[in-house]
């Protein structure tokens, strides 16, 4: 059974690349009938941030990200939270230990301190704690047992790190990158467990990933680096039959493609690179503002196609998935190794295309709460046929209350530069017998506000483009916008008449 997961660490907001993550795992593990595992890697005091874990629940579940283990819901395989699983760790931490792939290390601060500056006096070019400069520190490699018996026992600081081969190549197959190799003089003796009892990233993470029945880890490229020592952890601790396959997601760049994309590029060209809104401290402490899809306007279906995109291609020209349809088509063969560019204008694409899609009723209860939001009364007027005309004119649910207010209000102003181009003698003459006409009408449709107007203007002699845009700017106060007819049925016989009546005195 495929069985992946999705471990977010609550620092703050999940951004753009981190729901990806979310979402290809969901497509894979749906596609395969498997399992999606939520877990929240929380091991890391100093980082963990009030409020965070809320807010990745939350964004799953506005992008629609369902998932069939995790905190809150329980699973088999729980707890999910990793604050909540020290003691396995220890364990683990301990196995290592004894099979002398681990060791204390009793380094304080300063002395770590010096060894950098050692290293970088000798111009090494890696700074790191390995299987040489290990042998000048303080560690059960280089002191006696009784020595650290003792300093164990006096309660002295100790971290557990591990013990990296000197000479040995370790190869990892990732089903995107392809055969990775890395030579272990390369990797750092890595703490496993840190002095406040916590495990690290990486045991927590490969311990996990084994306890849980882990199949594939499908997660974002900054963890490549990171992948030979988890394989070297696998064999360490005798799990490498079962090891699970891994997938490096390629990041996510700015809309230029030059380099990574950041919160600060969102800020910068004011668009959202955050599923939903939120405040976060920063380092400092001070309140950062996180802007989401969600709160621009972004519907959850077009936010998820637009993702689904951004390092995956169908292979066909097929733009517009449903979430059944990315399901059926995902394939790990089919994500980019290069790095995909974040481009906004195709995430409004897919939002015009998902708004025109909806139905007029469905759009209507958007409109209706924008209305009611702003205190804009419609009366008798039909909102399904409001939203029927503003169809392929909208890129967010809150355009169609901006794009028809005119409707709800009588216009008593009249955009000046299309009275300067427009309006004239003639153009009067022909409302004041427009407005006669439609009087008499029994009922004002679209097809008799036309059949009208056609007929006025073949008794008059006059061309529809001579007075189109006054009747336009009379009815609606500007020069563009939707369906005209369609507008005049909207508002019906006595408002039109009244608004005509208004801009002709
Ligand atoms: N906790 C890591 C993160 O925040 C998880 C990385 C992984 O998926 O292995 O991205």
């Amino acid at each position: 059974e495929v069985r992946v997961r999705f471990a977010p660490s609550p620092t703050g907001a999940l951004h753009i690349g981190g729901i990806r993550t979310a979402l290809y795992n969901y497509l894979f593990a749906r596609k395969h009938n498997g399992k999606m595992i939520l877990r929240i890697e929380d091991t890391d005091q100093n980082r963990y941030v009030p409020g965070a874990e809320e807010y990745i629940l939350e964004a799953l579940k506005w992008a629609g990200i369902e998932y069939d283990e995790g905190p809150v819901i329980g699973g088999p395989y729980g707890p999910y939270r990793q604050s909540e699983r020290k003691d396995i760790y220890a364990k683990y931490a301990q196995y290592l230990l004894d099979h002398g792939h681990a060791y204390y290390a009793f380094d304080t601060p300063e002395e770590l301190d010096a060894m950098r500056e050692r290293l970088k006096e000798s111009r090494v070019a890696s700074l790191q704690y390995n299987s040489i400069t290990r042998m000048q520190m303080k560690n059960s490699i280089t002191l006696s047992d009784d020595e650290v018996k003792e300093r164990l026992a006096s309660g002295e600081p100790y971290v557990i790190r591990l013990k990296v081969p000197r000479k040995e190549e370790v190869r990892l197959h990732d089903l995107v990158r392809g055969w990775v190799m890395v030579h272990s003089s390369a990797i750092d003796d890595k703490v496993l467990m840190k002095s406040d009892g916590m495990p690290t990233y990486h045991l927590a993470n490969v311990v996990d990933d084994h306890l849980m029945k882990i199949t594939h880890v499908i997660r974002g490229e900054e963890w490549l680096p990171s992948a030979p020592l988890h394989v070297l952890l696998y064999r360490f601790l005798g799990w490498e039959d079962t090891m699970p396959q891994f997938a490096h997601l390629p990041l996510l760049l700015k809309p230029d493609g030059n380099g990574k994309l950041s919160k600060r590029d969102g800020d910068k060209h004011g668009f959202p690179v955050f599923p939903i809104s939120g405040s976060f401290p920063d380092k400092d402490g001070n309140a950062e503002i996180y802007h989401g899809f969600r709160e621009a306007g972004y519907i959850p279906q077009a936010f998820i196609n637009f993702l689904a995109f951004l390092g995956w291609n169908p292979g066909t020209e097929q733009e517009i998935f449903s979430i059944k349809e990315l399901i059926d088509n995902f394939s790990i063969e089919r994500i980019n190794k290069s790095g995909a560019k974040f481009d906004i204008d195709k995430a409004r694409w897919f939002n015009q295309q998902y708004l025109n899609n909806m139905s007029a009723a469905d759009l209507a209860v958007y409109l209706k709460h924008d209305l009611d939001a702003n205190g804009i009364a419609y009366g008798e007027i039909d909102l399904g046929k409001v939203c029927e005309i503003l169809k392929g004119r909208i890129t967010y649910p809150s355009d169609l209350w901006k794009e028809s207010k005119f409707l709800f209000t009588t216009p008593h102003e009249w955009d000046e530069q299309v009275v300067q181009k427009k309006w004239n003698p003639l153009a009067v003459e022909f409302l004041t017998g427009l407005r006669e006409r439609i009087l008499a009408l029994d009922s004002l449709t679209a097809e008799s506000a036309k059949e009208t107007l056609d007929n006025l203007l073949e008794e008059k002699g006059v061309k529809l483009g001579q007075v189109m845009q006054a009747l336009r700017l009379a009815v609606t106060g500007s020069g563009t916008g939707p369906d005209l007819m369609k507008i005049l049925e909207i508002l019906g016989k006595e408002e039109t008449a009244l608004r005509l009546n208004n801009a002709i005195e």
